[in-house]
């Protein structure tokens, strides 16, 4: 498998619950490396461009301002299958459904704050990864 990077996302709830170490050594531990990272306090414009894919959703509004409730932290992490990888750790979209074990599952309680968002794809991990950090805010390990 080849080494892939995504965007991951620790949400403002996760944040809130001081579960930064906890989530952050989650992905260490099944193998994937933190090449960037951030905390940001995201304005209305920004989060509303990361999830312009979902602007015609009716949550989109109550996504965005849940985005922008509080602190997040930005990464890009790396590694073999590295956006796969990540999607499984995270676990369903709506924590209720998320496997045992997975951080939703573990940190979540609804589908509005899920705690982490990760990239779905090969396409949108690079949309992503350029939207928040320029290259040389990369470090390549
Ligand atoms: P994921 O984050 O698992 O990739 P989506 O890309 O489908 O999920 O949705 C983006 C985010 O929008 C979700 O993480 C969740 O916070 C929110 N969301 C998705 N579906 C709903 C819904 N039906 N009701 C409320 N919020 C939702
Ligand atoms: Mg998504």
């Amino acid at each position: 498998m080849a080494t892939e990077r995504t965007l991951s996302i620790i949400k403002p709830d996760a944040v809130a619950k001081n579960a930064i170490g906890e989530i952050i050594a989650r992905f260490e531990n099944a193998g994937l490396r933190v090449v960037a990272a951030k905390m940001l306090h995201l304005s209305e414009e920004k989060a509303g461009g990361f999830y312009a894919e979902h602007k015609e959703r009716p949550f989109f509004k109550d996504l965005v301002g849940f985005m922008t409730s509080g602190p997040v932290v930005v990464q890009v992490l790396e590694g073999e299958g590295a956006i796969a990888k990540n999607r499984d750790l995270m676990g369903a979209t709506n924590p209720k459904e998320a496997a045992a074990g997975t951080i939703r599952a573990d940190f979540a309680e609804t589908i509005d704050a899920n705690a982490v968002h990760g990239s779905d794809s090969v396409e949108s991990a690079e949309r992503e990864i350029n939207y928040f950090f320029s290259n040389d805010e990369i470090c390549p390990r």
